[in-house]
């Protein structure tokens, strides 16, 4: 979902339920169904309405009111429900044009599989679906992590939800690089993507 924010409210409240459960519910005056919906989401939206706030120009012109009132159509509770926020930097000309190639998508993509198949033989199913429960055995936490996710909760306001989710990532950040156990390393950069909570 390219713009997140021009989408209408309701629309965007609407995904909560899906993004939780993988399924939605529909229900009309003499009957309920319910159909799968497990789905990847990825939205993108702007720092402001104009888009070049806090790029490092003066170029916004708009006024606080202004970007808060843009930023608030994504809710916390849409926003805890997305695993990864990941800010974008405009790249300046000069690096555009001298970067070398990134990494080849397909060794990307086999470091992935590998990850996953290190889940599915060690639980049975994805990280992803790890109930509340089952990630309490599967991610087990040092004194030390426990108190960098116990501190980050208090200072980023973290709910329960997203501590959960910061879990998930962590685990997964430790199985992408074949490690049993999750250590401060992989829970900072879990913690790195809840910039926008
Ligand atoms: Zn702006």
């Amino acid at each position: 979902m390219d713009e997140l924010p021009e989408f209408p409210r309701q629309v965007l409240e609407v995904l909560r339920e899906p993004l939780e459960s993988r399924h939605i519910c529909i229900s009309r005056a003499n009957a309920q169904v319910t159909y799968p919906a497990d789905f990847l989401l990825v939205a993108a939206m702007n720092p402001c309405p104009c888009g070049y706030h806090n790029d490092g120009t003066n170029r916004c012109r708009c006024t606080p009111p202004q970007v808060e009132r843009y930023t608030n159509k994504i809710s916390g509770p849409l926003l805890d429900r997305i695993d990864l926020h990941v800010p974008v930097r405009a790249m300046p000309i000069e690096e555009l044009q001298s970067k070398p190639d990134g990494e080849p998508s397909a060794a990307i993509r086999a470091r992935v599989r590998e990850s996953r198949n290190r889940q599915l033989q060690r639980q049975a199913k994805p990280n992803s679906e790890l109930s509340g429960k089952e990630l309490k055995q599967r991610c087990e936490l040092g004194d030390a992590e426990r108190h960098l996710l116990a501190q980050a909760m208090q200072k980023l306001n973290l709910s329960a939800r997203a501590y959960d989710r910061t879990l998930r990532i962590a685990r997964t950040i430790a199985d992408m690089v074949g490690e049993e156990q999750i250590n401060m390393t992989h829970l900072s950069e879990a913690l790195g993507y809840r910039t926008l909570s």
